[in-house]
């Protein structure tokens, strides 16, 4: 699936969207760039679950839990210098629990990453403006 967006609002709505559709286990894989917005769509994909409660990166907590109509996993891996942290927080509870993980950067941890998880990936195209964004959804990247 391909989504074009033109402004921070309608990225956050798609995320949205995947967050009302979400299921237990379900787990999300970003891909994109610094100030993509990988952040703002897992925002949307947290209120889509429900959850009122303000969402902050977790770049330096590597994940952050919340309770909505499921439980919401939210990771950042970019600050992993390998997956013994990820070990040492147990992330197979999450990944294999019965919430729905988010992780933005999954690319840099691809190898742990189940084969049932959904890519999706956002790039600017600069062409098209500064707010532009492309998002592309799959089964794999
Ligand atoms: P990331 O988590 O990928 O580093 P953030 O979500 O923290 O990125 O930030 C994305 C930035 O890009 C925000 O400042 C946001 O306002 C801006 N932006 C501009 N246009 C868009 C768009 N179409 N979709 C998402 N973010 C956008
Ligand atoms: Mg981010």
């Amino acid at each position: 699936m391909n989504y074009e967006t033109y402004a921070p609002e309608e990225t956050k709505k798609i995320g949205q969207t995947i967050g009302k559709n979400a299921k237990a286990g379900d787990i999300y894989c970003l891909i994109g760039d610094l100030g993509v917005g990988k952040t703002i769509f897992s925002k949307g994909l947290a209120e889509g679950l429900g959850i009122t409660e303000a969402i902050t990166s977790p770049t330096f907590t590597i994940v952050n839990e919340y309770i909505g109509r499921l439980p919401f996993y939210h990771f950042d891996v970019y600050r992993l210098a390998d997956s013994t942290e990820l070990e040492e927080i147990g992330y197979e509870e999450y990944f294999f629990g019965n919430g729905v993980c988010l992780i933005e950067w999954a690319n840099l941890i691809d190898d742990l990453i189940p084969a049932e998880a959904t890519w999706i990936t956002i790039e600017k195209d600069l062409t098209q403006g500064l707010d532009y964004r492309r998002i592309t959804v799959t089964s794999k990247p």
